[in-house]
This record gives C-alpha cells, sequence and structure tokens, in this order.
C-alpha cells in the first residue's frame, strides 16, 4: 500500500531546498509536463449518420415515430403513393439511387420539391425521448475541444445537445447535409437554432438547406453548408482521435468522402491517430 504523498513544493532553482512553493518541482523531482484536457488539445472528432439516430431511437422518437435510413425511408416518410402517383417505378426502395434518378432526369422538379417538402416535415416531427439516449451519453462523454458532426437531417442530436446546455461546454454540432434543428440569416452571415432570431436583424432564421442525395452534391455552393464544412476541416486536420458512429460513405457521398479524405491526409498525426 502506498504512503500518502506529502507534497512539498521548493523554489526551482534548487529543488533540493524546501521552501517556497514551485510549479516547477515537488519532492525533490521535477514535475511531469501538464497532461490533460486543454483548450487547444488536439480533439476528438465524432462523425454520425443515420445508424447514430436509429440507435439514439431504436423503437423510434417520443412518439413513436421511426427514424428512417435511406434503405427504407422511402415507406417510413410515406413517399410511396406520392412517388407511384408519378408514374416512377425504378429504384423505389432505394431513395439515394430515386433521388438521384430525378434529380439526373431533370423532367421531375414539382415531385422532387413536394419529396423535400414532405421529407422536411417528418423529420421535424421528430422528437427525443425523455430517457436518455445515445447521443445523451455522447455528448456527456465528450470535452470543449471536441466536435460531433452529423450527415442527418433529424434534430435528435440538435435537441439532445440543447437539454444539455448549461452542462456541456462544447460547440454546436456540425450539420453537414444541413438538418431541420438550425436555421441562417444569409444576409448577415448569421446561424442558429430554427427557433432563434438572428442577432444582427433580429428577424428569424431562414431553415437550413438539407442537402439531398445525389452524386455530384455540391458542398460549397450554400454558404451555411459551406461554413458547416469549414468547421469540420478545421478540426480534422488537428484530431487525435476520429469516430464514426452510423455512418456508412455511401455512394452520393462520394464527394464528402474525398473531402474528408483529403483533410485527412494532411493531418500530421495520422500515423499515430486513431480512427
Ligand atoms: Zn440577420
Amino acid at each position: 500500500m502506498f504512503s500518502r504523498l506529502v507534497v512539498m513544493e521548493v523554489p526551482s532553482g534548487d529543488p533540493t531546498r524546501t521552501g517556497q512553493p514551485s510549479r516547477a518541482h515537488v519532492n525533490g523531482m521535477a514535475r511531469l509536463a501538464r497532461t490533460g484536457p486543454r483548450d487547444d488539445a488536439d480533439p476528438h472528432i465524432v462523425i454520425v449518420g443515420a445508424g447514430g439516430s436509429r440507435a439514439a431511437c431504436p423503437t423510434g422518437d417520443k412518439n413513436g415515430r421511426h427514424l428512417p435510413v435511406m434503405a427504407d425511408l422511402v415507406d417510413t416518410v410515406g413517399l410511396r403513393p406520392l412517388i407511384e402517383n408519378a408514374g416512377v417505378q425504378s429504384h423505389t426502395d432505394d431513395f439515394e439511387a430515386l433521388y438521384n434518378d430525378l434529380a439526373t432526369s431533370g423532367k421531375h422538379d414539382n415531385l422532387m420539391a413536394d419529396i423535400e417538402s414532405i421529407i422536411r416535415d417528418y423529420f421535424q416531427q421528430l422528437r427525443i425521448p425523455d430517457t436518455a439516449t445515445v447521443y445523451d451519453y455522447l455528448l456527456l462523454s465528450l470535452r470543449p475541444k471536441d466536435l460531433v458532426a452529423t450527415f442527418n437531417w433529424d434534430p435528435l442530436l440538435a435537441q439532445s445537445f440543447r437539454r444539455h446546455e448549461g452542462l456541456i461546454s462544447m460547440r454546436k454540432p456540425a450539420f453537414l447535409h444541413g438538418n431541420v434543428a438550425v436555421g441562417f440569416c444569409a444576409e448577415h452571415r448569421t446561424c442558429g437554432w430554427y427557433d432563434d432570431n438572428c442577432r444582427v436583424c433580429s428577424q428569424p432564421f431562414s431553415p437550413s438547406p438539407l442537402l439531398f442525395p445525389v452524386k455530384d452534391k455540391d458542398y460549397t455552393g450554400q454558404p451555411f453548408i459551406r461554413s458547416e464544412w469549414a468547421r469540420l476541416r478545421r478540426d480534422l486536420e488537428a484530431a487525435y482521435f476520429v469516430t464514426i458512429f452510423g455512418y456508412s460513405g455511401p455512394i452520393t457521398d462520394v464527394a464528402a468522402r474525398n473531402a474528408l479524405l483529403e483533410v485527412w491526409s494532411r493531418n500530421g498525426a495520422r500515423e499515430i491517430a486513431e480512427i
């Protein structure tokens, strides 16, 4: 059993003599460099996909609504009657392929607008359960220097973050494909939660754009999306831990995968960093 360690700090110029407190020595020995969390320490990045929200609510949200993934989004959100009435017959069980086909055909602008509206309405209604979810555990386990970046449109991560405001001091998550829980003011380049007002003009925020699954997705055209990616890029370049949770890097996210790999290649610690 260890005897109780008695800390006797000594002047830095003479570590053998006890006397005035010193930050450099203890018990006649030089102190080790400080370790532990620092504001400027390498961040831990957590990248979240649709599987993360499904894991947070495996049996549905607070009101029993299911969390869709791309493979079952058509029926979960209720798009099938709309698609069938429009005479679309291919890829009706694969929303990624379906939407990409509609976008590249150039013939279905009205149908695409209706699909986007139904999807936004569905996701806006989702509510995080009153009990702790995996998102709550995740956010409460990270430190202020860390960053969660999500590809999801649903508001569950944002709702979890908001119910812990005051308990955690992390920066708000980065929303890489937009999100129904956030908004922005294009004129003053400000953003916040969807029910906030711009701090400059005091007007309600506009809804965040949602990036839909097309192979040539543009991550730079929308200022809000561009700024969210800039936040992730800056931190990913210095990250030591990268955790990917419920994200498979689907084929319509080829631009996202390339962007992540390009930034990761510049990370000076990647030889020893952990993914
Ligand atoms: Zn404004």
